[in-house]
Order: structure tokens, then C-alpha cells, then sequence
């Protein structure tokens, strides 16, 4: 039986306006080699000066977390030569991080929770992006010198399941706090997953292989599976020595396979040493109490949720899964629905209802639509039926107008007891035979009542037909 050791080492783009040493702006899919300077392009004696937000930003993080922030900390070279970094040198953080040990907890599958060590995390540059064009390559320097906030974990994930759930928690937590929007497509959330296996019960570390370019969940989970299964099957061949060595390995998304990239370079190769261009970082105490100030966490949002509201745990867990949940379901509550409907119509009836392509975003249902539709429901205007036939034509064109779509599929409910009243009547005298059977203890029949009361008083409240029909037996 074997154990699997996994540590992840995940690059987090921090969401300020300019770039970390210089004021070039970050936006993203600007067109190429457009927002670049001297200092990003890495030419001689032009000088990194340190953006402040960035620096708040990960203060913000470390707190977070509940980490250790030093106020002393420093710059370092790391040197590599790729053509995507123009200096040939990253400015990052080696001996004294910015922010120290910390930790998250997560809650597994089976809700267990459990708690996943942070060794450290620190501010650094990003490279530029390499485009290859058939025969040709080509250098894009706009990402060059972004601000990335690199977090490593401990070695304290057991399988690709709790790795996957330390990942979400980890963007939850960088979107709930405001650093970063941790967009995988964009790349502003990358992930490198250090794996390796020992046999259950030994203590020691064996190799550990890197794995890169992991842009979702699901292909994280898949790659570390397959590379651990790669590892057992080494050792029961008994070649691991040779087929498992300390290496940069690939994910394949098309064949779901890991391949060697490169051999791993251990720290020595990166030849760090103290920035000579940047001054040590020291945290004044404005700048302190600036970063701790920390938004509502998702597990803070959680515990208020069930607290506040009185939701069930598992609705609010799903509601944190996303910032954008949140908003809307806190939309929906200012729009003056009560929170348990606002739950069902919006985690299972238009959650429910997203197929394929089809997001909360751009499905064009605002909160306000969704809140409306609601609460039509809760004046008893509608039934809950016709309401979930409102949403199938709202999710289906994209939008509309609730109170109109009511009146054009005539789904308003008769709430008038009048109308309701001469209904039963016609009914109850065209069956009198019925009704005196139903006297005399026959009480299932009270549902044929019911079915021909609704028949004949097209759009009548259910609970009100209901009522009024018991006072009229
Ligand atoms: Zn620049
Ligand atoms: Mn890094």
C-alpha cells in the first residue's frame, strides 16, 4: 500500500492597476509588446520602484490565513535565461518572504475538515508569454513584471481530492478577499502540483516530480492521479530509481498523460541573491493596519448565512463555492424575498436550468428577474408551478418580463374567493351524490373535489381551493 505526498505551488495574479516595479498597466489581451516601459522590457539602468498595493494585497492575504507578515522582507534575483524574460532574472522573494507560515482548512467529500499548512508566500514578477507560430516564435513582454503573490503549501495533501479542495478553498479565498480575479482560463490562478509516493507507514520523502500546467481543477485532480499511479507502478516493477526522478513533467489535456519537460533545477541553479536595485521592504504601520483590514471570508460567509438566515450548511457551502453566488443571492435578499426561497429558485431551479454554455453571467437573468419571479410567488400571484415554467421561457430567451409572461401564458392565480366560491358550488351540486358519500366517511374522495374545482376555475390557488372547500363539505 502506498501513500501519496502532494505539495502545490500556485501563482496568484494580483489585481493592481500598474504593474509591481513599474507604472505600465496590467490589463489583460491588450495588444502584444503595447504595455511596456524600460523597466519591463529589462533595459539597462532603468529601475524597479515597488508598488505599494501590491504589497497591500498580500498583507491582506497573509492575514487571511492567519500568517506570520514580515514587515522586513527582501528581493532577490532568481537568474534563468528564457526568452520571455528580458532582464534573464525574475525579481522574486527567496530567504524572507513577506508572509510566513500560515494555514487553510479545508472540508472533504465526506465533511471532514481538515487543515493544510502554508509554508509560505511571496510577492514576485511575472515573465512575458511566449507565441508559437509554426516555424516562428514570437515574445509578448505585456505580462512581463505583473505582481504575482506565489503561494507554497506543505507537503500535507494525501490525494488528488483534497489537493482539488485546498485549490478551491485557496481561489475562494484570493476572490473573496479582492486580490485577484483567478481567472485559470486567463492564467491569473496557475497551479504546479509536487507529487510523490512512499509506502504507508515510512516517514521519508521520496522524489517528488513537478507537474505543470494545470489551468482547471479537473485536470489538476486527472494529473496528479495518473502521475501517481505512474510512481506505484515504477516501484512494483521495481524501476522507480530509473523512471522516477526529480524532473519538470507536463500535463498532456489531450492524452491526460504527464511527459518530462525538463530535469527539476534545485535552488543552487537559480544563483539567488538580494536585488542590489531594490531596498529591503519595510512595512510602515499604515500600510500594516491598511492590508489586515480583510473582506468576509468565505467560511465567515458561511457561518452568517446559516447563522443569520437560518440555511441549511450544505446550501451555504454551495453558495461560497463562488463570489458571484454570493452577490446574487445577496441581491436577491435586497430585492425583499426571504432567504430559504431564495436558496431553492437559485442554487436548484436556475442553477438547475444552466446547461452547456450558459452561466449565471450571461444567462440574462439578472437578481432583480429572479427575485421578481419569486416573489410573485410568495404574493401567491402565481403558483410555484407556473413560476418554474416562467423560468423554462426566461432561461430559454435570455431574459424578459416577469409580470407580462405571466399574463401572455395566463398563469395568474384566481385568489378571489367569490369566483372560487361558485365554482365549488356548480361542482358540489352537480355531484351530490358524492357529497354524501364523502359525509358518510368516504374522505378520498375529497381529492376528486379538488380536481374538479381546479378544472373548472382555471388558475385558482390550490391552498386556497383547498380551504374553501373544507368549510364547504
Ligand atoms: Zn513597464
Ligand atoms: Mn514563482
Amino acid at each position: 500500500m502506498f501513500e501519496t505526498i502532494i505539495g502545490l505551488e500556485v501563482h496568484v495574479q494580483l489585481n493592481t492597476k500598474t504593474k509591481i516595479f513599474c507604472s505600465c498597466a496590467t490589463s489583460f489581451g491588450e495588444a502584444p509588446n503595447t504595455n511596456v516601459c524600460p523597466t519591463c522590457l529589462g533595459l539597462p539602468g532603468a529601475l524597479p520602484v515597488l508598488n505599494r498595493e501590491a504589497v497591500k494585497k498580500a498583507i491582506t492575504f497573509g492575514s487571511a490565513i492567519n500568517a506570520q507578515i514580515n514587515q522586513d522582507s527582501v528581493f532577490a534575483r532568481k537568474n534563468y535565461f528564457y526568452p520571455d524574460l528580458p532582464k534573464a532574472y525574475q525579481i522574486s522573494q527567496y530567504e524572507i518572504p513577506i508572509v510566513g507560515k500560515g494555514s487553510i482548512e479545508i472540508t472533504l467529500g465526506n465533511g471532514e475538515k481538515k487543515v493544510i499548512g502554508v509554508t509560505r508566500a511571496h510577492l514576485e514578477e511575472d515573465a512575458g508569454k511566449n507565441i508559437h507560430e509554426g516555424e516562428v516564435s514570437k515574445v509578448d513582454l505585456n505580462r512581463a513584471c505583473t505582481p504575482l503573490l506565489e503561494i507554497v503549501s506543505e507537503p500535507d495533501m494525501r490525494s488528488a481530492d483534497e489537493a482539488v479542495a485546498y485549490l478551491k478553498k485557496l481561489h475562494s479565498i484570493v476572490r473573496f478577499i479582492g486580490i485577484s480575479d483567478a481567472n485559470m482560463q486567463e492564467g491569473s490562478f496557475r497551479c504546479d502540483a509536487n507529487v510523490s509516493i512512499r509506502p504507508k507507514g515510512d516517514s521519508k520523502l521520496y522524489t517528488r516530480v513537478e507537474i505543470k500546467n494545470l489551468n482547471s481543477f479537473r485536470f489538476i485532480a486527472k494529473a496528479i492521479e495518473y502521475e501517481v499511479e505512474r510512481q506505484i507502478e515504477a516501484w512494483q516493477d521495481g524501476v522507480y530509481d530509473q523512471e522516477v526522478v526529480q524532473e519538470t513533467r507536463l500535463f498532456d489535456t489531450n492524452k491526460g498523460i504527464t511527459r518530462s519537460m525538463r530535469g527539476k533545477e534545485e535552488a543552487a541553479d537559480y544563483r539567488y541573491f538580494p536585488d542590489p536595485d531594490l531596498l529591503p521592504v519595510f512595512i510602515d504601520e499604515e500600510l500594516m493596519r491598511e492590508g489586515r483590514e480583510v473582506p468576509e471570508l468565505p467560511d465567515e460567509k458561511k457561518a452568517r448565512y446559516v447563522s443569520e438566515y437560518g440555511i441549511k450548511e450544505s446550501d451555504a457551502e454551495v453558495l461560497v463555492g463562488s463570489l458571484e453566488l454570493c452577490s446574487y443571492f445577496e441581491e436577491m435578499l435586497g430585492f425583499g424575498v426571504f432567504p430559504k426561497g431564495a436558496i431553492t429558485w437559485l442554487n436548484t431551479e436556475l442553477l438547475g436550468r444552466l446547461k452547456g454554455e450558459l452561466t449565471l453571467q450571461n444567462c440574462g437573468i439578472p437578481s432583480q428577474l429572479l427575485a421578481t419571479l419569486l416573489k410573485r410567488v410568495e404574493e401567491s400571484k402565481i403558483s410555484g408551478k407556473s413560476a418554474k415554467d416562467i423560468l423554462d421561457v426566461l432561461v430559454e430567451q435570455r431574459g424578459g418580463d416577469v409580470d407580462e409572461l405571466i399574463v401572455s401564458m395566463g398563469l395568474e392565480q384566481v385568489n378571489d374567493d367569490g369566483a372560487i366560491l361558485s365554482v365549488i358550488d356548480a361542482v358540489l351540486s352537480a355531484n351530490a351524490d358524492k357529497v354524501e358519500e364523502y359525509k358518510s366517511g368516504k374522505d378520498k374522495l375529497f381529492g376528486f373535489f379538488v380536481g374538479q374545482v381546479m378544472k373548472n376555475a382555471k388558475g385558482a390557488n390550490p391552498a386556497r381551493v383547498n380551504e374553501l372547500l373544507k368549510q364547504n363539505l
